[in-house]
C-alpha cells in the first residue's frame, strides 16, 4: 500500500509561513499536489480510480469520465467536510507533519485560530488516518511515545490530586481511550487507540525495533517499557487548563 499522503515528503516539507501567505488558488493547487502525490498531483476518481476527467473550473470540481462521479480536491479524504478553508487544512497538515510533539489539539486550535473541538476532531482524524495505513511500519532509533486521552470528563481543579483515581474510574466505565502516537524523532509516526497507556506497550514492543531508545513521560503505564527498551522519562509540568479543556503533560482531556 502506498504511503499515506499525510506522511509523504510533500506534506512533511510544507512550510507553515508559506502556507499562511498562500492565495486560495495556491492553497488549492498545493493541496491537490499533496493529496494526489502518488500520481504526481494528477487527480483521479475516488470512486472508480479513473484518471480521465473533465474539470468544472467555476466550482473547482472534477467530473469522472468513467463513472460520471463529481469530486473535489478533498473528496474521499478526512478534509471532505470542508468546515475550514483549504488553507487551514494545509496548515493542519503542516503542523501535524512537522511537529515532534507540536500537533496537540490545543496547539492546533491556537495555530488555526479555530474552536478547540474542531481542532480536536481534526487532530484525531489526522492520527487515525495515518494509523489506518501504517499497518506494517516499524520505527527505530530515538522513538517518542505519547498518549492523548479522550472521551472523559475531568475537572481541572481536581485533576492534579485525583489523577490516578480518575483515570482508573473512567477506564472502568470503558468510555475513555488513549490515542498513543509512536514517533521517530523527526521521522515516521504511527498512532493507535487503546484503553490505557499500559495496554499499548505490547504494540510498541511490536512496532519499535530492538535497540531503540524510547522516550516517554512519567505516566505509570509506561513503566513496562523499561523491560524491553532503554527508556528515558520526560518530566512534564503537572497540569493546566485552557479553552474548557485540560492537560496533564501531553495528555489531553476534553469534556465529553
Ligand atoms: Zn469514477
Amino acid at each position: 500500500m502506498a504511503q499515506h499522503f499525510l506522511l509523504s515528503k510533500a506534506a512533511r516539507t510544507l512550510n507553515l509561513t508559506k502556507v499562511a501567505r498562500m492565495s486560495d488558488d495556491e492553497a488549492w493547487s498545493t493541496f491537490k499536489a499533496i493529496r494526489w502525490a502518488a500520481t504526481d498531483g494528477e487527480a483521479f476518481c475516488p470512486r472508480c480510480g479513473c484518471l480521465k476527467h473533465s474539470f468544472i473550473a467555476t466550482r473547482k470540481l472534477f467530473k469522472c469520465a468513467g463513472c460520471r462521479h463529481q469530486y473535489s480536491v478533498t473528496s474521499g479524504t478526512i478534509f471532505a467536510s470542508r468546515k475550514l478553508p483549504i488553507r487551514d487544512h494545509l496548515l493542519a497538515i503542516a503542523i501535524f507533519a512537522n511537529g515532534a510533539k507540536g500537533h496537540s489539539a490545543l496547539q492546533l486550535s491556537r495555530d488555526l485560530d479555530c474552536q478547540y473541538r474542531t481542532a480536536f476532531v481534526m487532530a484525531h482524524k489526522l492520527r487515525e488516518a495515518v494509523a489506518a495505513e501504517a499497518a506494517d511500519v516499524t520505527l527505530a532509533g530515538n522513538v517518542e511515545v505519547d498518549g492523548a486521552y479522550f472521551g472523559g470528563h475531568v475537572r481541572p481543579e481536581n485533576m492534579k490530586a485525583d489523577r490516578r483515581d480518575r483515570r482508573f474510574a473512567e477506564n472502568q466505565t470503558g468510555k475513555r481511550r488513549v490515542v498513543v502516537v509512536i514517533r521517530e524523532t523527526k521521522g515516521k509516526a504511527v498512532a493507535f487507540a487503546f484503553r490505557s497507556e499500559a495496554e499499548s506497550v505490547p504494540t510498541i514492543v511490536e512496532r519499535v525495533a530492538p535497540g531503540s531508545v524510547v522516550h516517554a513521560d512519567e505516566a505509570k503505564g509506561w513503566d513496562r517499557l523499561h523491560a524491553s527498551f532503554q527508556t528515558r522519562r520526560i518530566n512534564h509540568q503537572e497540569g493546566y487548563s485552557a479553552d474548557g479543556a485540560c492537560m496533564i503533560g501531553p495528555h489531553e482531556v476534553v469534556r465529553g
